[in-house]
């Protein structure tokens, strides 16, 4: 049993829980209320290999402050950062966000930061209300390196299963478990 351990970030409201209750329950939970940090377990089969993944999701306040972002920061193996494509000020949040889990991984031997994230478009179902176009953030994901990929939490799960599937795996051959 190989263990994994991802933590979401992103702005207030953005669907942080949203996302993570659709990937655990296949549901949207409209409204999920909770001002605690949370640590949820699933554990799955990848591959052939048995893991045990604990998802950690910040009580919302909390990403604000950088000083509690740090401990999610250096605890987590990989990284879904989040923001929603109506709400352009939670997209220059997810960039600081990306930067500042950057900055608390060491380099690999040739200079380059090696650390699963994917970058995560939320409120798909806004799109008549956009802020931030695909491209941007896409280049934004090449740029560091990422995974990107625009979901709807309220509306789909197929493509939030792919998304964490895909990180889960990037993980896991960063921690040589496969
Ligand atoms: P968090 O603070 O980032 O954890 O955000 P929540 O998961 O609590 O969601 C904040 C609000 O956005 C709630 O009212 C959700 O119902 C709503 N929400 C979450 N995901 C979506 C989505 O994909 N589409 C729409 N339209 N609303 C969403």
């Amino acid at each position: 049993m190989n263990d994994i351990k991802l933590a979401l970030l992103g702005s207030e409201g953005v669907g942080k829980s949203a996302v993570l209750v659709r990937f655990l329950t296949k549901r949207f939970i409209g409204e999920y209320a909770s001002n605690s940090n949370s640590l949820y377990h699933k554990r799955l089969s990848i591959d052939g290999r048995q893991l045990n993944l604990e998802i950690f999701d910040p009580c919302s306040q909390s990403t604000e402050s950088r000083c509690i972002l740090e401990e999610p920061v250096e605890w987590a193996d990989g990284f879904i950062v989040v923001y929603n494509i109506s709400d352009r000020a939670s997209f220059l949040n997810a960039k600081n966000i990306m930067c500042q889990i950057k900055e608390a991984h060491v380099e690999n031997c040739k200079g380059e930061v090696e650390v699963p994230i994917c970058l995560v478009g939320n409120k798909q179902d806004l799109c008549h209300a956009r802020q931030v176009c695909e491209e941007e953030a896409h280049s934004l994901a090449v740029e560091n390196k990422c995974h990107f990929q625009e979901v709807s939490a309220a509306e789909h799960y197929q493509e939030i299963l792919t998304m964490f599937i895909k990180l889960i795996r990037n993980v896991m051959d960063h921690l040589k478990y496969r």
